[in-house]
């Protein structure tokens, strides 16, 4: 997908189209561009292109609930500011949406200005906290993840991951030394699209183990796994 490179593309997830169209309408005269998904499928194929700034985030959606599709953005390393935009005004869902990652939420009646200046907000926090210093690399001197290139470094080389790999050494990387279950690397790595009874997870974790070696990753018995730096 092409678009010129001053223009804030938005994605906006939303299956009611009366909404949508108001949305959009409203943006694009603010000067957004704006792609629809009307259902959780079309959103995440979206979202993974990498070409938005901020996610709009309707919770009712045909095919998934909004906060599980949140959380499978989440874990598929969609970092873009989400906003959820819901007519759900439930305690308990705008913290499960906080939780799950979302940087704002606005309930439905809503005015369009509001939402707009909240999008505003959030694309000016987004652009603040990436100006300053965040670590691009992960681990020690001995073991080093660098989240650019998508490489690690084990014994003084540099190997390069294929995703799904990637993917799972960051969050054995950012949890050193906790035990993971076997359903929360799921969750993070594959997102909503797994069967809870595959063994997906060990077959990769074999895959790392014969690339960073094999003690670095525990298998602690009956909980999961456990990641650890090598420190000499
Ligand atoms: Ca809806």
């Amino acid at each position: 997908m092409h678009h010129d490179s001053f223009m804030t593309h938005l994605l906006l997830i939303e299956d009611e189209e009366r909404i949508a169209s108001f949305v959009e309408k409203g943006l694009r005269s603010n000067g957004f561009t704006v792609a629809i998904a009307g259902d959780g499928k079309t959103a995440t194929g979206l979202a993974l292109t990498g070409d938005f700034s901020l996610i709009i985030l309707d919770l009712g959606l045909p095919d998934q609930d909004g906060l599980e599709l949140l959380e499978s953005l989440r874990g598929q390393g969609i970092e873009i500011p989400i906003v959820i935009l819901t007519a759900r005004d439930d305690l308990d869902d705008k913290v499960a949406g906080f939780e799950g990652g979302a940087d704002d939420y606005l309930t439905k009646p809503f005015r369009f200005e509001e939402l707009l200046v909240r999008i505003k907000a959030r694309l000016r926090d987004r652009s603040v906290s990436k100006a300053q210093a965040q670590p691009t690399t992960l681990g020690n001197g001995l073991m080093q993840l660098d989240l650019r290139s998508r490489q690690v470094k084990v014994q003084g080389k540099w190997i390069e991951l294929p995703s799904r790999e990637f993917t799972l050494a960051e969050l054995f990387f950012q949890n050193e030394g906790q035990v993971l279950s076997r359903e929360q690397i799921l969750n993070r790595v594959w997102g909503y699209d797994y069967d809870p009874g595959s063994n997906i997870v060990d077959v990769y974790v074999g895959y790392l183990r014969k690339k960073l070696g094999s003690s670095c990753i525990k298998t602690v018995r009956g909980q999961g796994y456990c990641f650890q730096l090598s420190m000499s």
